[in-house]
């Protein structure tokens, strides 16, 4: 039986932000990781199979965020901007298009005027529910799906309305050598300052009925802390008890239970291509940056301003709940098939030009079962639930707990790792 203070479960980037502040200020901390890696969904790959190193799950800082670009110039690592121009395919033709959606202005006009959250699918139905608004409808829909992966029968209008007035598509960016530079950073902090790491040990059950936690892991060991940081995603806190990953709770939590269960978490699947040349680079068409369609992968993009051979495909919300079952082949004649129709190209040549691919599927993977969280209707007061300690020992801590316009990022996860760690120094 291992004795420590404090135990996190998750080494993703909320619990390593928290284990890195904890330990910073002297306490015990031992971390405990399903996976045999650190950074959970940050998953940078750089082996042989692509020219350069892809990202497996996060890829961009999406704006100017305190805590990632704070963390970054700490660690001395760089970062460039990942512009390029937005391009829609419809009818067989690829043209570019502004950021902002036609109707964007009307759509923003009505949401001021909103005085009670409903769900955006509500709201959609009762402002612009008339034929002539079908494209509108259709756009904030997809858009919902592919960048909250939201479901819009839940998904708060509030809370899109703060992300959409906030959302500045200029300042999005990179990091060099990948998200993996910031996660090896904070890994090697927390090492120098004595932060023990247990990987390939998914917990189990956390029993919290005597003094302190005792924190059992599949394999039946046992460890003992004062006070223990949940730091798993929404997702497997969600999951059934019978899911590999889902944790049991001894006594029960039902209030937190209850609110785990009104938050919102999505579905994502990502897919990597890589070419032999960058066929979408002719004409005008060179800086090409983001493309959307209505194919059955309807987001790609490309690496720009970085010359590479790569194109990302992504499928978020329901429709990638809808194909979570594919196998990675099937997921592959998917990608195909939509970038045959988007740029207008053979599918055979397409196939020949393709050099290797990989499908991450995000909402099957165990240790996540979804992609990240978005606000319901409920999701405020549930967070509020959720952000108290139980007992003065348990503690929960993830992406899903930060308020704000860069909701279900690395920004939230490392906003309330930070957090965690300074609640619990202060009742300490
Ligand atoms: C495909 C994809 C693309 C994304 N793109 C971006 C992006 O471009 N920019 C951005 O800012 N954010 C992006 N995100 C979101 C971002 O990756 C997450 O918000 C953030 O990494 C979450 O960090 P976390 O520590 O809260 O959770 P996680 O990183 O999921 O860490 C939780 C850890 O808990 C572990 N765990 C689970 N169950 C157990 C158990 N029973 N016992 C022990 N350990 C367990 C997991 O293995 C994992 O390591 C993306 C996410 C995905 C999936």
């Amino acid at each position: 039986m291992e004795k420590t203070e404090i135990i996190i479960i998750g080494a993703g980037a909320t619990g390593l932000m928290a284990a890195y502040q904890l330990s910073r200020s002297g306490k015990k901390v031992t971390v405990i990781e399903a996976r045999d890696r650190i950074g959970g969904r940050i998953h940078t790959l750089n082996n042989s199979s692509f020219s350069s190193e892809v990202e497996l799950g996060a890829e961009f800082i999406h704006g100017n965020l305190p805590f990632t670009l704070q963390l970054l110039q700490e660690a001395g690592i760089k970062y460039y901007p990942a512009g390029g121009e937005m391009w829609q395919a419809s009818n067989g033709k690829l043209s570019r298009r502004s950021w902002d959606m036609p109707g964007w202005g009307e759509l923003m006009t009505a949401l001021d005027d909103l005085k009670e959250d409903i769900s955006i699918a509500a709201f959609l139905e009762n402002n612009f529910g008339a034929s002539q608004y079908a494209q509108l409808r259709a756009s904030v829909i997809g858009f919902i799906a592919g960048y909250d992966t939201a479901d819009p029968e839940k998904a708060s209008t509030f809370a899109l309305r703060t992300e959409w007035q906030q959302d500045d598509e200029d300042d999005q960016y990179r990091i060099s050598g990948g998200y993996r530079q910031l996660i090896a950073y904070l890994e090697k902090q927390c090492r120098v300052n004595g932060v023990e790491f247990l990987l390939s040990t998914p917990v189990k059950h956390v029993d919290w009925t005597n003094s302190g936690v005792k924190v059992t892991v599949q394999s039946s060991d046992l460890y003992l802390g004062d006070t223990v940081v949940i730091a798993v995603p929404l997702g497997v806190l969600k999951a059934e008890a019978d899911q590999s990953a889902s944790l049991v709770f001894e006594p029960s939590i039902a209030e937190h239970q209850k609110a785990i269960q009104q938050m919102g978490f999505g579905g994502i699947i990502k897919l990597l291509l890589e070419f032999k040349t960058p066929f979408w680079k002719n004409g005008d068409a060179e800086k090409i940056g983001f493309i959307l369609s209505d194919e059955a992968i309807p987001t790609w993009w490309s690496q720009y301003p970085v010359a590479s051979n790569l194109l990302t495909g992504w499928l978020g919300g329901l429709p990638a709940e809808a194909k979570k079952a594919l196998n990675e082949l099937e997921l592959l004649e998917l990608a195909l098939h939509s970038l045959a129709n988007v740029f207008n190209r053979n599918l055979s040549v397409l196939r020949d030009e393709l050099i290797t691919f990989k499908a991450i599927n995000w909402t099957t993977d165990p240790f996540t079962l979804g992609s990240y969280a978005y606000d319901t209707v409920e999701s405020k007061d549930a967070r509020n639930v959720l952000r108290q300690a139980i007992a003065g020992k348990i503690f929960f801590a993830g992406e899903y707990l930060y308020e704000g316009p860069a909701m279900g990022t690395v920004e939230a996860a490392l906003f309330s790792g930070n957090a965690v760690a300074e609640q619990i120094i202060n009742l300490l």
